[in-house]
């Protein structure tokens, strides 16, 4: 079961979400300025439209993708599996297929799987910590999990702490709030400082659920601390970071953008302050619990790239064949060759996502975990393989991605005819549908695009190292050692070390 069940459960659509979103009056800040409806704010907006196309496609019309999109819940009900706790290692597999689907439908990043998950990595953690040391967590987690399932919403996962002199631990920072951390506490409810940085999805998100960013030890009791808390509390304050081009969409026409319909954003959450009841903390000082929350949370979030970044990949190599048959080289052997590349380096992303999915494994509270192993090494190509792809399709299309006129100049009577005489492709295409193509390759890999493609590919969900070092624990090398032994005929063990 997975929440407490009892409460009606809805399957909202992509306008009851944006509906939802609307008049709650958060403190949110984009270049100084005040944001007064994210909804209608044209560089947000198409981060929001991203989200909707999870609650969409619940509703699809084709039975395979809606099956994808929604999962069964206690009750017979039905909610979308961006809620949904996995079960099996179906589940985990369905997962990435899911956001495969969506990262081609949007090209963008639809924002909604940190949140999900941070449920399922909490929904485990909580149940360990319970078993060990006799808190309430667990419950308290499935009566919060019951209230997103029944509302549909959307989760922030908060995890990244904005770390000041990264050679510090938390406790030992000058100024001690640059790690979240529990300021004040009573038998109802605690108090936190701190911020939250290159927060995914912030302004479209319901809830906010925090985690702590490192594993902690004895003595850094303050900062292990998880809990929810409505994206409207009192204290939060929202600041959207720039990304490149994104004024293109106040200036400029929606085909100068490259991918006008959906996109993502980031912001700074700061918590001022913030009060939680008792009732949403899932981690209060249990230093022993934090590493393993962190390495689930991550864990999980790596295994999402590899459906993700993939979804991005078709888009972008069907952006790179396009241009080529534009270009007219479509016939060429190297086009090919390079085209047969992208695909090969994109499926290895995938393929990734789905075995440390298939070989997902049962937990204590039957949620289903991931092979961390595997789900790092999908994390650690996804640092890789977007790069070598950005620079294949930037190839393939040519110097015009970097160098072409704006919309602008078609429209200008002046230019307008200079720029669809010169800029002719090969016969039968028109010249406008090859600047498309070319604006969305520069979109992604280049432009508003490629923050989540690229940067976010590489230190989203914790930069490389951070997933070496995984990798290196994970591995079972004392196994390999003792294979390599046996084959070569070694009886005796080294004298020290294994
Ligand atoms: Fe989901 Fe990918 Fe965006 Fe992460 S980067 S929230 S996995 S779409
Ligand atoms: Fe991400």
């Amino acid at each position: 079961m997975d929440g407490d069940g009892g409460t009606s459960m809805v399957l909202r659509t992509g306008n009851d979400y944006i509906d939802s979103l609307r008049g709650r009056g958060l403190t949110a800040y984009y270049r100084g300025e005040r944001v007064a409806e994210p909804v209608d704010h044209p560089v947000i907006g198409p981060s929001i439209r991203s989200v909707a196309a999870t609650y969409d496609l619940a509703h699809s019309p084709d039975p395979g993708l809606r099956g994808l999109a929604t999962a069964g819940a206690p009750g017979g009900v039905t909610i979308n599996r961006f809620t949904h706790i996995h079960r099996s290692a179906e589940d985990l597999v369905r997962k990435i297929k899911l956001q495969r689907v969506l990262g081609r439908l949007t090209g963008a990043c639809f924002q909604r799987c940190v949140g999900w998950d941070a449920l399922n990595a909490l929904y485990i953690t909580t149940h360990e910590t319970d078993a060990v040391l006799g808190t309430p967590y667990h419950e308290r987690m499935r009566r919060f999990l019951a209230h997103v399932q029944a509302e549909d919403l959307v989760c922030q996962g908060a995890m990244t702490d904005v770390k000041g002199d990264r050679g510090a631990r938390p406790g030992r920072q000058e100024d001690p709030d640059l790690y979240l951390r529990v300021v004040r506490r009573t038998a109802d409810h605690i108090v936190v400082k701190g911020a939250k940085a290159h927060q995914t999805g912030a302004l479209g998100s319901h809830e906010i659920i925090v985690m702590p960013t490192l594993a902690l030890g004895p003595g850094e009791e303050a900062y292990a601390v998880s809990f929810a808390i409505p994206s409207t509390a009192k204290g939060l304050v929202f600041i959207v970071g720039r990304q490149s081009g994104d004024l293109r969409c106040l200036y400029d026409p929606p085909m100068d953008q490259g991918n006008a319909r959906f996109g993502g954003h980031e912001a700074l959450t700061v918590f001022d302050n913030v009060e939680v009841p008792m009732e949403r903390v899932f981690l209060l000082g249990e230093v022993a619990f934090s590493g393993k929350l962190v390495e689930r949370f991550a864990g999980f979030h790596r295994q999402s790239y590899g459906g993700c970044k993939a979804g991005v990949g078709d888009v972008l190599i069907g952006a790179a064949a396009l241009a080529a048959d534009y270009n007219g080289v479509a016939g060429a052997s190297h086009v090919r060759d390079k085209l047969v590349e992208m695909i090969h380096l994109n499926e290895t992303i995938y393929s990734c996502g789905l075995a440390c999915s298939h070989e997902g494994r049962e937990t204590a509270s039957g949620a289903y975990l991931i092979d961390l192993l595997l789900a790092n090494v999908c994390k650690q190509n996804v640092t890789r393989i977007p790069y070598e792809m950005a620079r294949l399709a930037q190839d393939l299309a040519g110097g015009l991605v970097s160098t072409l006129p704006s919309a602008r100049d078609l429209d200008n009577p002046e230019t307008g005819e200079l720029v669809l005489k010169y800029l002719k492709g090969v016969p039968g295409v028109a010249t406008e549908d090859r600047m498309r193509v070319m604006r969305l390759i520069e979109h992604l890999t280049l432009g508003r695009g490629a923050v989540g493609y690229l940067p976010e590919s590489l230190h989203g969900a914790g930069s490389p190292q951070a997933q070496r070092l995984v990798i290196g624990r994970q591995a079972p090398l004392e196994e390999y050692k003792r294979a390599a032994r046996e084959l070569a005929g070694i009886s005796s063990r080294p004298r020290s070390g294994g």
